[in-house]
């Protein structure tokens, strides 16, 4: 069975359902993308980790207080190699948070990118885009964060918003620790 002590496994691709992703309200999405890219060309473009370094790394974010605490429902991460497709992909299902990460998508931005789509449900809306600073600002820096959210400032891309709406309300009862909204 799945346990909290261990966040990051393989995962049998058949088993898997895709989710939390509404093409019809998804009116940020290319402005995302192309503020996405410039930060990526700044921090990321000669990044290239293994799988083996990503997992060590979702890890390692999914055992910190701060994300726990704000994401009390997630049990676990899960990273596919995403041989076959394309493009990256995040989703949720029964908890998990999981992300296809084919060869060139493998850098912080796109999994931080992949892993938000597991925790906020407004495609690449205004809760999407608050999450994924967040997450940048914490987990890779705050250069990276500004330089993202200038992106966003400047392309006009709403980033305001609750910070997961659905952990939130189910996770009331949890501890919070000062500072960590
Ligand atoms: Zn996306």
């Amino acid at each position: 069975m799945l346990m909290d002590s261990s966040p990051f496994w393989s995962w049998d691709e058949s088993s898997v359902t895709y989710g939390g992703y509404c093409p019809d309200a998804d009116l940020q999405m290319e402005d995302v993308y192309s503020a996405e890219e410039l930060t990526w060309l700044r921090f990321c473009h000669d990044e290239h980790l293994t799988l083996a370094e990503i997992g060590k790394w979702v890890a390692s974010i999914f055992a910190t207080v701060w994300f726990r605490n704000r994401y009390p429902r997630v049990r676990g991460i899960a990273v596919h190699d995403g041989r076959g497709s394309p493009n990256p992909r995040g989703w949720r299902d029964d908890d998990i948070c999981h992300m296809h990460l084919p060869r060139p998508t493998r850098h912080r931005l796109t999994i931080l990118h992949e892993l938000t789509h597991g925790l906020a449900f407004d495609a690449h809306g205004p809760e999407f885009c608050a999450n994924y600073l967040a997450l940048v600002k914490r987990f890779m820096g705050h250069d990276q964060w500004e330089d993202l959210r200038d992106n966003f400032v400047i392309l006009r891309i709403k980033h305001r918003g609750s910070n997961d709406r659905r952990d939130r309300v189910v996770g009331a009862s949890s501890v919070r620790l000062k500072g960590s909204s």
